[in-house]
């Protein structure tokens, strides 16, 4: 046998007894999955993941191996742990489609755990949708979307001096998410993830093999981060940190100081940085947190909807901002998997441009103000929201777990979403700022269920 062909076979048997090892691994990974379950422990163990990285570093050293790559592998193992453990996590989806179930069988639930506004979309949306067929959008069309939209957009929900070119049309800023975090992003690469947060962001870097470091924020320091966290996250496999003002599920914004200390680090370390503008619209106005926009960062992707301040959810369409060559690789991948934004809805969109959101903005405030005063008339705990539509809340009772307590409340026809899907947060809940004779209802439901359980 050649030299070659020699180190090929030997090639061959070590690759495959790393498949056997992966089996081995992933089998014991499942066994403390069950156990975790068993416990109520989450699945990521950032202390216990960090150790076994410090590990793996000093053994590069020992061994003589680029540790970047060797990271990068446990990034791999690791993603494939969290995997395998994460099956059967309740998160404000999962429950929303149990309570649609519950309805269907003829129940009455109150959706405390949406996260969409109950109320129409303005009524321009209506005369566009009446107007569509006769103007003949219907075809396919620019990946990127219609340019009266991407122009439409600038001056009017976006402020400053944006080129058309660095806005591109999405069906919703969770397409844009999932764009952003898998083509700019590869496989073993690290982002960094403030909790509580929206799933989806985990969700989409572990389907694309990214592995999440998470940063915990807690009620006690309102929910913020804090740059020494973010800078001990940070390492040579860090790529990204999202962000998400106001705040899904927490509606807090932070101090804009903040934020421009965040985006300074994330220069320092070149990374992109994502911020999930969706509920941008919804703030309390003298709070109000200022786009990331603003600071002309080349390596931020900024993702914006008509989800939520036009309460077009299930309409699908969103948009995001970047540089043109992040817009080039996103549109990419929109291209392969839907040709184009269906035409119909950005022409729609194009023309709730000119609907004042201040209105609906307005409705949601009152709303949030509603919530915030009846969940201190029952004694929950919680940081009083800046934004979007929701509370996060926790209540006085030692060992409260607030996904039982959600299976039970369902059972009473009240519908909440469970802290443990916006991260390491089983005694915590969400609730969403519904119209408020309906939400004083559910809270009363709330009060009564929580009483019987715990006194
Ligand atoms: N980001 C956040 C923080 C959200 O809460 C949601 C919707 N719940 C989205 C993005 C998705 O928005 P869209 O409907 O535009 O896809």
């Amino acid at each position: 046998m050649s030299d070659i062909e020699e180190h090929r076979k030997k090639i061959e048997e070590i690759t495959l007894e790393m498949i056997k090892l992966l089996k081995t691994r992933t089998d014991i990974a499942k066994q403390i999955g069950d156990a975790k379950a068993n416990l109520g422990m989450t699945v990521t163990d950032e202390e216990r993941e960090d150790a076994l990285r410090t590990q793996v570093t000093k053994l590069c050293k020992e061994i003589d191996l680029d540790q970047s790559t060797a990271l990068k592998f446990l990034n791999l193992l690791l993603n494939e742990s969290v995997k395998v453990q994460s099956d059967g996590k309740q998160t404000h989806l999962s429950v929303f489609l149990k309570a649609k179930a519950l309805e269907e069988e003829g129940k009455k639930i109150i959706h405390l755990e949406v996260g969409e506004p109950d109320f129409k979309p303005p009524e321009v949306v209506k005369t566009a949708l009446a107007e569509v067929y006769d103007k003949g959008y219907g075809k396919y069309g620019p990946t990127k979307g219609i340019t009266e939209l991407r122009k439409g957009i600038v001056g009017t929900v976006v402020s400053g001096d944006v080129p058309v070119e660095n806005i591109m049309i999405c069906p919703g800023a969770r397409f844009a998410v999932y764009l952003a975090i898998t083509t700019l992003l590869n496989p073993g690469d690290e982002i960094i993830v403030i909790e509580p947060a929206w799933p989806a962001y985990k969700d989409c870097a572990l389907n694309a093999g990214i592995k999440v470091r998470t940063i915990k924020t807690t009620l006690e320091t309102k929910w913020e981060p804090s740059i020494e966290q973010i800078n001990n996250t940070i390492n040579e496999n860090t790529k990204m940190i999202i962000l998400n003002y106001p705040n899904n599920p927490t509606g807090k914004t932070i101090p804009q100081k903040l934020l421009d200390n965040i985006i300074q680090t994330a220069k320092e370390h070149d990374l992109y940085v994502l911020s999930d503008e969706i509920y941008d619209m919804m703030q309390e106005t003298d709070l109000w947190l200022e786009s990331v926009v603003k600071y002309n960062y080349e390596k931020s992707i900024i993702t914006k909807s008509f989800s939520k301040s036009y309460a077009m959810t299930g309409y699908r369409i969103g948009f995001v901002i970047a540089e043109p060559y992040i817009i080039e690789k996103m549109s990419k991948l929109q291209a392969l998997s839907l040709t184009n934004v269906s035409e119909p809805i950005q022409y729609v969109a194009l023309q709730a441009l000119g609907f004042d959101t201040s209105e609906s903005s307005d409705i949601i405030s009152e709303r949030r103000q509603a919530l915030v005063k009846s969940a201190k008339d029952i004694g929950l705990e919680f940081v009083e929201p800046d934004g979007a539509m929701y509370l996060f809340a926790k209540t006085k009772y030692k060992d409260f777990d607030a996904t039982k307590f959600s299976e039970k409340l369902l059972e009473q026809g009240v519908a909440i979403a469970p802290g443990e899907g916006f991260g390491d947060y089983k005694e915590f809940f969400r609730i969403t700022a519904i119209d408020e004779t309906k939400l004083k209802e559910g809270m009363i439901i709330l009060d009564t269920v929580l009483k019987e359980s715990y006194e």
